[in-house]
């Protein structure tokens, strides 16, 4: 059992690459210009960290709980560790310090926070501004229309530096319409990039799961967020 999950995860990882570097490819880009971040929820740390071990350099939690349960059994002298999900300001001080990247910050009440923690831990947080690309009610994210009054306003906070967007775009019919949210992504990274904002860097672009990292790089993705192609579909049990 556990060893055709090692053997599965070995086989998929590689499909992963093979299919991450055509891509980049496709898109005037080198492979390595791509980031794979492995999306663990669910996943025991034995694989995680077996993935690890094959060469991904990147892990990313989204809740606090779990991050914290799994937290001294990831490899993170191999690896970097991504908070991915939805972040309450009063969970913040849990995380900071253990993490490299936070890459779901959507308002500047959330920046703050993690900007004091930080301050507090002697640290600098990255972060990336998660954009709510489909205007989707009841979702995480920023509206488009408000991200750069957020970027000028997370500016000037210490100790925090926001690296780039992040967008999970709505569930999709087929392929032309996730590739239109894709580019709406693309055209407000490029277009805040032209801006030149001090203290705002727009290296990372963090769009594209399972499902769509292909077409998410060939829209301008820099970074992949991807789970269940990795490790199997999750068993929440
Ligand atoms: C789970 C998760 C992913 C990966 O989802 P898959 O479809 O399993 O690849 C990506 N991003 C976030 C924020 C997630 O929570």
């Amino acid at each position: 059992m556990k060893e055709k999950m090692f053997s599965d995860i070995r086989h998929n990882y590689e499909t992963i690459i093979s299919n991450i570097s055509d891509a980049a490819l496709a898109s005037g880009r080198r492979p390595e210009d791509i980031t794979l971040l492995a999306a663990t929820k669910t996943v025991d740390p034995e694989f995680i960290n077996y993935a690890i071990s094959l060469g991904l350099k990147f892990i990313g939690e989204n809740k606090v709980q779990e991050l914290l349960s799994k937290y001294d059994s990831y490899d993170l002298a191999n690896s970097q560790l991504h908070f991915i999900g939805h972040l309450q300001s009063n969970k913040v001080r849990q995380i900071v310090g253990k993490v490299s990247m936070i890459q779901s910050v959507d308002s500047l009440k959330l920046a703050q926070e993690i900007s004091r923690q930080s301050i507090k831990q002697n640290v600098t947080t990255d972060i990336l501004i998660e954009v709510n690309v489909g205007r989707e009610e009841n979702k995480s994210g920023v509206m488009p229309e408000n991200l750069e009054k957020l970027l000028y306003e997370i500016a000037p906070l210490e100790n925090i530096s926001v690296q780039g967007l992040m967008a999970i775009p709505p569930i999709c019919e087929n392929e032309q319409e996730i590739r239109g949210y894709f580019q709406i992504m693309r055209n407000m990274f490029l277009d805040i990039s032209s801006k030149k904002i001090d203290n705002i860097k727009m290296g990372t672009l963090s769009m594209g799961m399972s499902s769509d990292y292909r077409e998410a790089i060939l829209e301008g993705a820099t970074l992949v967020r991807i789970g269940s192609s990795l490790f199997g579909a999750r068993n929440y049990n």
